[in-house]
């Protein structure tokens, strides 16, 4: 698997770079709006840590993400009025990854309302 590019959006991201929509931050993650939702308040949550994909994480480190990806699903069927939440993670180009810094799509849904593609 290739390395850890510190050059990757959301690195830059982390690093106050470019802007984001930001839901929730901590010592450890970061969780902000997805720029292409594919539904209302599709979220993606990320470690601070460098870490290219779920492969290299460490181990604590995904599993802070896991509690905070679970936080923002709890609030999506609480304050946001959700039916549902679809949760998704990419690893590699062949596992269907773009952006290679580790993130976790938290996608609120609505019942009859599909996911976009
Ligand atoms: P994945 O790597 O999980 O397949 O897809 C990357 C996700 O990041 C996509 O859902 C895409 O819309 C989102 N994304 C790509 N670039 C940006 C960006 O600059 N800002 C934000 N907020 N989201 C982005």
């Amino acid at each position: 698997m290739p390395s850890y590019d510190p050059n990757n959006i959301f690195a830059k991201i982390l690093r106050g770079e470019l802007p984001c929509h930001k839901v929730y931050e901590d010592d450890k993650a970061l969780a902000f709006l997805d720029i292409m939702p594919r539904a209302p308040g599709h979220t993606l949550v990320l470690p601070k840590a460098a870490a290219r994909n779920l492969i290299d994480c460490p181990p604590d480190d995904l599993a802070h993400v896991a509690k905070v990806a679970q936080r923002i699903a709890q609030a999506a069927m609480g304050a946001l009025g959700a039916d549902g939440v679809t949760v998704q993670q990419f690893n590699e180009s062949a596992g269907g990854q773009v952006v290679f810094h580790l993130h976790v799509h938290v996608i609120p849904r609505k019942t009859g309302m599909p996911m976009k593609p």
